[in-house]
Order: structure tokens, then C-alpha cells, then sequence
């Protein structure tokens, strides 16, 4: 049985100034599902991300949550509404310790130690003095006690060693269990298909295709990042 949208971007035309990036696109996500987007550099996925986090407003298109016009909410409402973005270990204060950063999200860093024993050791350090993996999984910490409705990830295991890039997966792989709709943009392939239920292939600001993991094969990822698909 298949639960009903969580999140859409419906027909999205956005872009830069007078630059125009996507161009009509059309992406969901169920509670419990990770949709794995993917396609080569400057097809559009990070612009896509920020729109679907309010970061980046649409020419045309709506956004739904919940089939709830959020179009015109800004960031931060839609974050309270459950709508998270995790972007590339950017999300932390460098200046604040470890533990200052954990109390920006939480009342009570406790549990966020407990699943990261790694950012316990570190909790009187300042953020900006961690490691990329490390710094990444302060940013995905708060998702894991608190998990949000729909959580946005744009390249999340960028340039991390491969050790936390099985840890971020690992969080994702949870947190779709416990029924956050998760919207994945990922350079590495094999790792977010192997998380992915769902794949939309991206080329110049167009979904080129969506469908089950299952359906996905190496001629059909061949084509989509060179274009042919
Ligand atoms: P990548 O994997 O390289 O990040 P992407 O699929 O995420 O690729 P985007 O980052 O969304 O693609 O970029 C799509 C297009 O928008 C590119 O041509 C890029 O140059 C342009 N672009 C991205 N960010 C901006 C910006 N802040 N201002 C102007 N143009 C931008």
C-alpha cells in the first residue's frame, strides 16, 4: 500500500537573475521514502533543493506539504513545519562548541550523544575545528532525536571519508524508517541507490524520468548522466 504525497514540487520554474534553471519540475515524496535525485553537474538538483527548502523562490509551480500551498513560506516556516535542509556540513555555527550547536536545535544534547558517540568527545570543541564527517554528522544529529516530516539532502557525503559516509547513510536508512520522506541529491550513485525506493533522473532543470530503484540499471544511469535518456 502506497502512502498518499507528502511533499511535491508541482511544474517549478526557478532560477538566478535572468537565468533560468528548472524549467517545469515535477517531484514527490512519500512518508517512509527516500527518492534519490540524480543527474550530471548543472542539471539543476541543488536549485531544486533550495526551492524545495524555501531558500530560493519560483518563477512558476507550486510547493505542497501535505497538499498545503507552502510556495510563499520562507525558510524558516517551513522548517518549523518539518521541512528540513541539510546541506553539505554547512549548517553549523564554526564559532560554537559542539554542544553549543546541539543547544541551538535542542533542549537536551543527551540523546544526540548517545547516537553519535563520536561528536560526545568533541562537545567542548567549536564546530568550525572539526572534521568535514564530523561536522556533517552534527548537522544530521538533531534529525535523528527530533526526525522532521520531509528532510531535503544536497550531496550530504561530499568529500567525507568513507566511514562517515556509511554513518550518513545509515542515518538516512533510520530515519526512512521512521517515516521521514527524504529527498536525496547524491553524486555517489551506488550509495543513494542503494538507499533510494525512488530515482528521477535531472538534465537541464527537467525531470527526465522517475521510477522504482528496481527499474534502474546501468545503461538506464548511463543514459541519464550522459543525456540520452
Ligand atoms: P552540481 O552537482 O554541480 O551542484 P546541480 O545539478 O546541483 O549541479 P545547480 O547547482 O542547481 O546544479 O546549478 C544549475 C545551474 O544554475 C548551473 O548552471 C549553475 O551555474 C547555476 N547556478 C547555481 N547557483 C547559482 C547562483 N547562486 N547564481 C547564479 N547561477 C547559479
Amino acid at each position: 500500500r502506497e502512502e498518499p504525497v507528502l511533499f511535491r514540487l508541482e511544474n517549478v520554474v526557478a532560477g538566478y537573475a535572468d537565468c533560468t534553471v528548472l524549467r517545469g519540475v515535477e517531484l514527490s515524496v512519500r512518508p517512509g521514502e527516500v527518492v534519490a535525485l540524480l543527474g550530471a553537474n548543472g542539471a539543476g538538483k541543488s536549485t531544486a533543493c533550495a526551492v524545495a527548502a524555501g531558500d530560493l523562490p519560483v518563477a512558476a509551480g507550486r510547493v505542497l506539504l501535505d497538499g498545503r500551498d507552502v510556495t510563499a513560506w520562507p525558510a524558516h516556516r517551513r522548517a518549523r513545519a518539518g521541512v528540513l535542509l541539510a546541506p553539505e556540513g554547512r549548517g553549523v555555527f564554526p564559532g560554537l562548541t559542539v554542544d553549543e550547536n546541539l543547544r541551538t536545535w535542542l533542549d537536551d544534547p543527551a540523546p544526540a550523544y548517545e547516537r553519535m558517540p563520536q561528536l560526545a568527545a568533541r562537545r567542548g570543541v567549536p564546530a568550525g575545528a572539526l572534521s568535514g564527517g564530523e561536522q556533517q554528522l552534527l548537522t544530521l544529529a538533531p534529525a535523528l532525536v527530533r526526525p522532521p516530516r520531509v528532510l531535503i539532502a544536497d550531496e550530504p557525503s561530499l568529500g567525507l571519508a568513507p566511514l562517515v559516509v556509511r554513518q550518513v547513510f545509515e542515518v538516512f536508512a533510520e530515519l526512512r524508517e521512521r517515516g521521514v520522506a527524504l529527498l536525496l541529491v547524491e553524486e555517489k550513485a551506488t550509495e543513494a541507490l542503494a538507499v533510494a525506493d525512488r530515482v528521477a533522473f535531472m538534465r537541464l532543470g527537467r525531470i527526465t524520468w522517475t521510477g522504482p530503484r528496481s527499474e534502474v540499471d546501468a545503461d538506464r544511469l548511463t543514459a541519464a548522466y550522459l543525456g540520452v535518456s
